[in-house]
C-alpha cells in the first residue's frame, strides 16, 4: 500500500532541485566561510550567493537577510533581539493569540520576565485579528507587533499588509511570522511593511534546520547567539552553508511554480472540502473559507476522538495532523481552535489535512473515501 503524505504543513519532503544544489557542500573537502583559503572562499561565495537569492525572492537587499537554523530560532532572534535592542522606545508589545509557540512562549516568558508588556490580540471564528483591535491597543510606548502571515493549524491568511501600514504610520516596529505562507504566497517585504520577517526552508521543500531571518536596514537589533563575528556579528557559529545553499533553491524553485501550483493545491484543497462536507455528517471546516493558504484544509468532527481517529488513518497509511505537530501527544487543546472558540465543551477531533507539490489527485480521492469509512466506524 502507498503512503499518503498529507502533513506538509509540520514538514515537506526535500526537493531534488534543492538537494543537488546542496550536494556539493555536503560531501568532499569543505571550507569554513571564515577561514583564509580557497575551501573558504568557496563556502562563503555559495553562501552570500544563497543571501542575494533569497533576499531578491522577498524584495529585500542582501545585508537584511540573516541565515539561521529555521522558524524557532528565528522568531526568538527576532522579537528578543529588536525589543532588547529598541528598549528606550517602549516595553508594550502586541501579538494575536494564534501564533506559532515559538513567536507566544518567547513573549510570554519575556512577559514572566518583567521585560515586556504584553497585549494578546482576540481572533474572531476564522481565525483573523482585527485591524481595529490592533488600532485600539496600540499605545504610546508600544514597541513592537507580531502577526503572522498564515496560520499553521487552519491556513488563515492575517490583514499583514494594513497592519504593516498601521505600524509604519505610528513608528512601530512589525515583525511577521512568515514560515507557513513562504514559498506558497507572493512575499514582499516592501509590500508587507514589515520590519523583521521569519521563514523556514523545511516548510517548502528545503532541508530541516535551515531558516533565514529579514531584518529592515537601519533596525537596532542584538543577537541571540553570542559568539563569534559571522552574520555581520548577528548570528555567531560556523554557517550552514549547505542549508542556506539548499533553502534559496527551495525558495527559487517554489516560486517560479507558485502560480501553477497555487491553482492546482486550491482545486485539491476543493475536493477535499466538498467531499468531507458532502459525506461526513457533523462536521465543520475550520479556518477562513476564502482567505487561507491553498494547501491547507482543517475541520472538526464532533464525537470523535483526535488520537484515535489519526491513529486509524495511520495504520490506513494516511499522515495526518491534528493541528499542529509541536502539541502532539499532549492533551492540550489547540491555543488556535480554542481562540477561535471552537472547542466550548465539545467533544471533537480536530484534523489538519496539508498538501504540497508532491500531493496527487488521487491522493486525495482515497483519503476522501477512508475518512468516511474511519470516522463513521468511530462513531458507530
Ligand atoms: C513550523 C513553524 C515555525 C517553526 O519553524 P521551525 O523551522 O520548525 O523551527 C514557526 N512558525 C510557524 C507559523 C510554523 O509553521
Amino acid at each position: 500500500m502507498d503512503r499518503i503524505y498529507l502533513d506538509n504543513a509540520a514538514t515537506t519532503r526535500l526537493s531534488r532541485r534543492a538537494l543537488a544544489a546542496m550536494l556539493p557542500f555536503m560531501e568532499g573537502e569543505q571550507g569554513n566561510p571564515s577561514s583564509l583559503h580557497s575551501y573558504a572562499r568557496e563556502a562563503r561565495k555559495a553562501l552570500e550567493r544563497a543571501r542575494g537569492q533569497v533576499a531578491h525572492c522577498i524584495g529585500a537587499e542582501e545585508g537584511e537577510i540573516v541565515f539561521t537554523s529555521g522558524g524557532s530560532e528565528g522568531n526568538n532572534y527576532l522579537l528578543r533581539g529588536s525589543i532588547e535592542a529598541n528598549r528606550e522606545r517602549g516595553r508594550h508589545v502586541i501579538t494575536s493569540a494564534v501564533e506559532h509557540p515559538s513567536v507566544l512562549n518567547t513573549l510570554y516568558v519575556m512577559e514572566k520576565q518583567g521585560g515586556i508588556q504584553l497585549t494578546v490580540l482576540p481572533v474572531d471564528g476564522y481565525g483573523r485579528v482585527s485591524v481595529a483591535d490592533l488600532f485600539t491597543a496600540i499605545r504610546a510606548d508600544t514597541v513592537l507587533v507580531s502577526v503572522m502571515l498564515a496560520n499553521n493549524e487552519v491556513g488563515t491568511l492575517q490583514p499583514v499588509s494594513s497592519i504593516g501600514n498601521l505600524c509604519r504610520e505610528r513608528g512601530i516596529l512589525f515583525h511577521v511570522d512568515a514560515v507557513q505562507g513562504a514559498g506558497h504566497m507572493p512575499l514582499d517585504v516592501q509590500a508587507l511593511g514589515a520590519d523583521l520577517l521569519t521563514i523556514s526552508a523545511h516548510k517548502f521543500h528545503g532541508p530541516r534546520g535551515a531558516g533565514a531571518a529579514y531584518v529592515r536596514k537601519g533596525t537596532n537589533i542584538s543577537s541571540l547567539i553570542i559568539g563569534g563575528e559571522q552574520e555581520k556579528h548577528r548570528r555567531a557559529g560556523t554557517e550552514n552553508v549547505a542549508g542556506a545553499v539548499g533553502l534559496a533553491e527551495a525558495l527559487t524553485e517554489q516560486i517560479e511554480t507558485m502560480e501553477q501550483e497555487k491553482v492546482r493545491l486550491h482545486d485539491l484543497s476543493h475536493r477535499l472540502i466538498d467531499g468531507i462536507l458532502s459525506a461526513i455528517p457533523d462536521c465543520q471546516l475550520t479556518g477562513h473559507p476564502i482567505e487561507r493558504l491553498p494547501g491547507i484544509v482543517s475541520f472538526l468532527f464532533e464525537n470523535v476522538s483526535a488520537d484515535e481517529l489519526l491513529a486509524l488513518l495511520d495504520m490506513q497509511g494516511i499522515a495526518a495532523s491534528a493541528g499542529s505537530a509541536c502539541t502532539a501527544g499532549s492533551n492540550v487543546p489547540s491555543h488556535v481552535l480554542q481562540a477561535m472558540g471552537l472547542l466550548d465543551g465539545r467533544r471533537c477531533a480536530p484534523l489538519r489535512l496539508s498538501m504540497g507539490r508532491f500531493t496527487k489527485e488521487d491522493d486525495v480521492d482515497r483519503v476522501l473515501d477512508v475518512l468516511q469509512k474511519t470516522v463513521a466506524r468511530l462513531r458507530g
